[in-house]
C-alpha cells in the first residue's frame, strides 16, 4: 500500500518544485521569522517556503537543548518513535490522512522513514530527523539560524513571526511570552483528566443530577458502596504511575492535585473531596451512596464526559483497568487519558483570535504544542494549519476555517474552545471535537435481528464525510489536494 502512496507523493513533490520557482517571484518581499525547529516549526517553515515565502528559522540547538532532547537534529522526536494509528477510523489516523492530502512535509518524512509497526505509523527517528534537516537545509528560501531567542523577534524585521518553541520553551522567552500575554494565560504544567465516550457509559447505573439539583443536570454520577470505594482507593494507591522526568519536579497546585496524591493522603480524603456524595441520591435505591465519582459534560453535544478531579499520573493501561472497575464504566471507551506533564502552553481561546493570531501583537502567531494541542501529530498539523493562516495574512486576506466535520476543523475547534464546556487544557485530537453525524436507523442483520450501526462504522462514515468536506473546502480556499490511498487498516491502541 505504501509504495503506491510514494509514487503519487513523488509526482506531487515534482509539482511542488515546479510551482516553487513561480511562487518565489510572486511574493519575494515577504519574510517570516519562525522560532523553534521542532515538528511544528519545520512543517510551518516548509509550507511557507514551498508557497514561495522566505523564512528565517531560528533554532537554539546545538547551542542549547531542552531537558528532553538528545540530538542536534531538527524535528527531534523526544520520546516515542510512533505517530500512532494510521487508520482513518481513528481521529489521529484521519488527521494524518488530511495532512497528507494537503501536502504535509512531516508526513512526507514519516512515510519515507517508516518502520514496520502494524497499523500504526512509526519511524526511524534518526532518519526522520535527517530527512527533515536536509529538506530545511536544502530549501533555497529557508535560512536556518542557531540562536537562543530571548525576546519575541521584532516585527520590523519580518512580515510575520511564529513562535513554535514547544512544551519546554526556553525560560527567558517563556518569561517574555508570559509578560506579553499576561501570566494567567501561560501555564507551565498541564493536569489532564480522562474523557469518556457517552455511548460507552452504562446509563442504567450512572445517573444525571447536579448536586442539590442546582441548575441543569450537567453532571453524571457514578455510585460507590463503601466496599467499592475502598477497593478503588487501594487500586489507585497501588496502580503503576508514570515516573516524572528529572526536570518534572512534582510541584502541584492544591486545587488540582493528582487523584493518587489525594488517595495517598488518607483513605477518606477523596470521599471528602472530588468523590463526596453530598447533595446526590442514587435513583435506583433512593439513598446517598458512600461516595460518588462525577462526570461533567465535555461538549454541547453531550457525546463526551470528563472525569471530574481525575487528573493523574497513572499509566494509560492502569487508568483503563482501574477506572473501568467503577460501576457503570465496565465498557468505557476513553477518548483521552489523564496525564500530568511539564508543558508550556497558552490559554489559546483567549490569547488567539478567530484567525489564530495573537490578540496582543499584530503579525504574531504561535504554532505547535505551545498553543495547547498535544502530541507529535497534532503539533505538526498545527504548524501546517498556521502556515495557511500566515499565507493569508501576507496576502491581506482572512482565512476561511476548515469545517468541524474535518480533523483540521476539529483541532481548530479545540483551540477556540468552540462548544467545549470544560476549562481549557492541552488535548490530543479526539472525536468529541468533531461535529456529530446523524445515527442510522437500526437495520436487520443476516439472522433477521434489528441491530444498530457499530461505533467503528459510524466513525468510518465520519471519516468519509471528513474527506469530502475537506476536499471541497481545500478547493474553496485554493489549497492543492492530493488523493491518498483509500484503504483503512485495523484500529490500533490510542497509546503513544
Ligand atoms: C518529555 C516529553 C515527551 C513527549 N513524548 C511524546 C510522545 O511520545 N508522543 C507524542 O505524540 N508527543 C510527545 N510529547 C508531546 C509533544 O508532541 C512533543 O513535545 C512535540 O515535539 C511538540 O512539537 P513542537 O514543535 O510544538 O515543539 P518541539 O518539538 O519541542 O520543538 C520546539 C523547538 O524549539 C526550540 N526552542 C525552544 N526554546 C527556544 C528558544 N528560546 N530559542 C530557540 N529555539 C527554542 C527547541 O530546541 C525545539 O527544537 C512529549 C513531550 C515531552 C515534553
Amino acid at each position: 500500500m505504501r509504495s503506491r502512496f510514494y509514487e503519487s507523493l513523488h509526482y506531487f513533490r515534482m509539482d511542488l518544485r515546479d510551482n516553487m520557482q513561480a511562487n518565489k517571484e510572486q511574493s519575494s518581499t515577504d519574510k517570516v521569522i519562525v522560532v523553534g525547529g521542532g515538528l511544528a516549526g519545520c512543517e510551518l517553515s516548509l509550507q511557507l517556503a514551498r508557497a514561495g515565502v522566505a523564512v528565517k528559522l531560528i533554532e537554539m540547538k546545538p547551542l542549547k537543548r531542552t531537558p528532553a532532547q538528545h540530538s542536534d537534529q531538527l524535528a527531534e522526536l523526544v520520546c516515542s518513535n510512533s505517530f500512532r494509528s494510521d487508520d482513518i477510523g481513528n481521529a489521529i489516523g484521519l488527521l494524518k490522512r488530511e495532512m497528507r492530502n494537503l501536502g504535509s512535509a512531516i508526513m512526507e518524512a514519516a512515510d519515507a522513514t517508516a518502520v514496520p509497526a502494524g497499523s500504526a505509523l512509526a519511524v526511524d527517528r534518526i532518519l526522520f530527523g535527517e530527512y527533515l534537516t536536509r529538506l530545511i537545509d536544502e530549501h533555497p528560501l529557508i535560512e536556518l539560524s542557531h540562536e537562543i531567542v530571548e525576546n519575541i523577534p521584532d516585527l520590523n524585521e519580518a512580515s510575520a513571526v511564529v513562535i513554535c518553541t514547544g512544551p519546554l520553551t526556553d525560560t527567558a522567552l517563556a518569561t517574555e511570552i508570559a509578560h506579553l500575554t499576561g501570566r494567567d494565560s501561560l501555564y507551565f504544567y498541564d493536569a489532564i483528566a480522562p474523557i469518556i465516550d457517552a455511548e460507552s457509559i452504562n446509563w442504567d447505573i450512572v445517573w444525571r443530577q447536579s448536586r442539590y439539583d442546582k441548575g441543569d443536570a450537567d453532571y453524571a454520577n457514578i455510585p460507590l458502596s463503601q466496599e467499592e470505594y475502598y477497593t478503588f482507593i487501594e487500586n489507585i494507591v497501588q496502580g503503576e504511575k508514570v515516573t516524572p522526568k528529572a526536570f518534572e519536579e512534582a510541584k502541584y497546585f492544591e486545587g488540582c492535585l493528582p487523584i493518587e496524591v489525594m488517595a495517598e493522603r488518607g483513605v477518606e480524603t477523596l470521599a471528602h473531596g472530588p468523590l463526596k456524595p453530598v447533595g446526590l441520591r442514587d435513583p435506583r435505591t433512593d439513598t446517598r451512596p458512600y461516595a460518588v465519582a462525577q462526570l461533567r459534560m465535555e461538549n454541547q453535544a453531550a457525546s463526551a464526559w470528563n472525569m471530574v478531579g481525575f487528573q493523574t499520573r497513572l499509566k494509560y493501561p492502569e487508568q483503563k483497568r482501574i477506572f473501568k472497575s467503577l460501576p457503570g464504566l465496565e465498557d468505557a471507551e476513553f477518548l483521552r487519558f489523564g496525564s500530568i506533564h511539564r508543558n508550556t502552553y497558552l490559554h489559546a481561546p483567549s490569547v488567539l483570535d478567530e484567525q489564530l493570531r495573537s490578540v496582543h501583537r499584530k503579525g504574531l502567531y504561535f504554532a505547535g504544542q505551545i498553543t495547547g494541542v498535544e502530541g507529535y501529530v497534532e503539533s505538526s498539523a498545527c504548524g501546517q494549519m498556521i502556515a495557511w493562516h500566515v499565507l493569508s495574512h501576507l496576502k491581506g486576506q482572512e482565512f476561511t476555517a476548515p469545517p468541524c466535520t474535518t480533523a483540521f476543523g476539529a483541532m481548530r475547534r479545540h483551540l477556540r474552545q468552540d462548544g467545549v464546556l470544560s476549562d481549557y487544557v492541552p488535548s490530543n485530537l479526539n472525536w468529541s471535537f468533531f461535529d456529530p453525524i446523524e445515527k442510522l436507523p437500526k437495520r436487520r442483520n443476516e439472522h433477521g435481528r434489528r441491530v444498530k450501526e457499530s461505533k467503528r462504522d459510524r466513525r468510518l462514515r465520519m471519516a468519509i464525510r471528513a474527506q469530502e468536506d475537506l476536499k471541497a473546502w481545500a478547493t474553496q480556499v485554493g489549497l492543492a489536494w492530493q488523493d491518498v490511498s483509500p484503504e483503512t487498516q485495523a484500529d490500533s491502541d490510542a497509546s503513544q
